[in-house]
């Protein structure tokens, strides 16, 4: 299962659009690539300046995109996430791959990486998928981080403390560079994987191999001890240095707000290999893709801590507006009076970086916005159904929270419906149609 064989799929239902004027690298295929965000499509930049390489974005870009690739519908798809977390397969290591067609010295200077935002360091690789595995063999990581290019040859990475973060502090104390591969232009089922919230020691392939009913397939790289997809369209080989470290940053993160600059350890680009005409995968910090890829992994783990709590959970979405991190509305199913303050607590559970949360009933659309807004209206008493919990860690990512402490206050708001009050206050109003009028209405509507 490659990218390229879903791209095609894709192009089939006309959801690609090719852009043949020469663009550059520098600002233009960012500023055209945010003013497609979420308008459906996936980009296909076929010139660009100074570079025979394509570029491609917005892969992911949409929940319907991601469910297509998973070949999932929309209202199994934490499940099947879930089922994919908890049951990781393992995979073939094949001799070679599509991705060994040109085995060459690395030269970054040759890949349209892109300088998305105005006040960004300089160019950055947002869509790398990296593999890493401690010296004893023990655990394998594949997690994505933000790159920064210093030179032909050199990296900077973004290391939050995570799973790699750990396995570059045990190479630390082994003393001893950690090999890693670093793969772009992935089947959008690895990109989530690595986006998943797996305890350390799951090696996030395999999930992504369950994920791809065992459709992965790896190579080992040439000059690193490391793995990576054999249909991958290019991957970097690398060493992470346990000495050297940079200046960072600063750069665009998921909120659209600039990260601040930091210490960050170089990556010593060592190998490069691709396919023979391979495209690069471009990813816009903070565009409805990275929000997606970061929020869905968390709304299953909400749906199903919430599921846990009240008889039925219709649907969670970590809005865009809230960075797909730090806003949940979820819909539930109420039986009983105090339901939805039991959701808010249990949500707020499941994703310590959640924020501000909205529980609703099941007769509201959590994508709505509006809708979602008008049940705040109508169904909602600040006294009784507002849950405010103060003194809590949060995401340091939200600039109003205390940036030292990482301390936060949490809001949760209960608009579901009053069991107490009779059932007609809330009812929200239909207007009769029949399949003719209906019929008209679409064709006016140009639909
Ligand atoms: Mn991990």
């Amino acid at each position: 299962m490659s990218l390229r064989r879903f791209l095609e799929d894709v192009e089939r239902e006309g959801e690609v659009l090719h852009v043949r004027n020469e663009l550059s690298t520098r600002f233009e295929i960012p500023f055209i690539m945010k003013e497609f965000d979420n308008k459906g499509f996936v980009l296909m930049f076929e010139r660009v300046k100074g570079c025979k390489t394509k570029v491609v974005a917005h892969i992911s870009g949409t929940r319907k995109r991601i469910c297509k690739a998973l070949g999932v519908g929309e209202e199994r798809l934490y499940e099947r996430l879930i089922k994919a977390w908890r049951s990781p397969r393992k995979l073939k290591i094949v001799e070679n791959g599509p991705v060994k067609e040109v085995v060459e010295k690395p030269d970054l200077s040759k890949i349209p990486v892109l300088t998305h935002f105005e006040r960004d360091a300089g160019p950055y690789i947002t869509s790398g998928v990296v593999y890493a595995k401690s010296h004893d063999g023990e655990v394998e990581n594949v997690s994505v981080h933000r790159l920064q290019v210093l030179d032909e040859n050199h990296l900077a990475i973004r290391l939050v403390p995570r799973h790699l973060f750990k396995l570059w502090q045990m190479a630390k104390r082994a003393d001893k560079d950690l090999d890693v591969s670093i793969s772009i232009g992935v089947h959008p089922a690895v990109i989530l994987a690595a986006s998943s919230p797996v305890p350390f020691g799951v090696n996030e392939f395999h999930v992504a191999n369950a994920l791809l009913n065992n459709g992965l397939r790896l190579v080992e790289c040439e000059n690193v001890e490391a793995y990576a997809p054999a249909d991958a369209e290019l991957v970097l080989e690398g060493r992470i240095s346990v000495k050297k470290e940079v200046d960072e940053g600063p750069f665009v993160d998921v909120t659209g707000t600039y990260d601040v600059e930091r210490k960050q350890p170089v990556v010593e680009v060592v190998g490069m290999m691709h396919r023979r005409d391979y495209f690069y995968q471009a990813l816009l910090p903070s565009g409805m893709e990275h929000r997606l890829l970061m929020g869905l992994p968390r709304e299953a783990l909400i749906w199903e801590a919430v599921s846990k709590v009240v008889p039925k959970v219709n649907a969670v979405n970590l809005s865009f507006g809230g960075c797909g991190w730090l806003h949940a509305i979820i819909s539930i199913e109420k039986q009983l009076e105090g339901d939805g303050k039991n959701a808010l607590l249990a949500a707020f559970a499941a994703h310590p970086s959640l924020k501000h949360a909205v529980v609703v009933d099941s007769d509201i659309d959590v994508y709505d916005l509006s809708a979602v807004e008008w049940a705040v209206a109508t169904r909602f008493q600040a006294d009784e159904d507002l849950l405010v919990i103060k003194n809590v860690r949060g995401s340091t990512l939200d600039s109003s929270a205390d940036q030292e402490t990482g301390l936060t206050t949490k809001m949760g708001i209960d608009a579901t419906k009053p069991l107490m009050k009779p059932k007609e206050l809330f009812e929200r109003a239909k207007i009769p149609s029949n399949k003719r009028v209906e019929r008209l209405t679409r064709k006016l509507l140009g639909l």
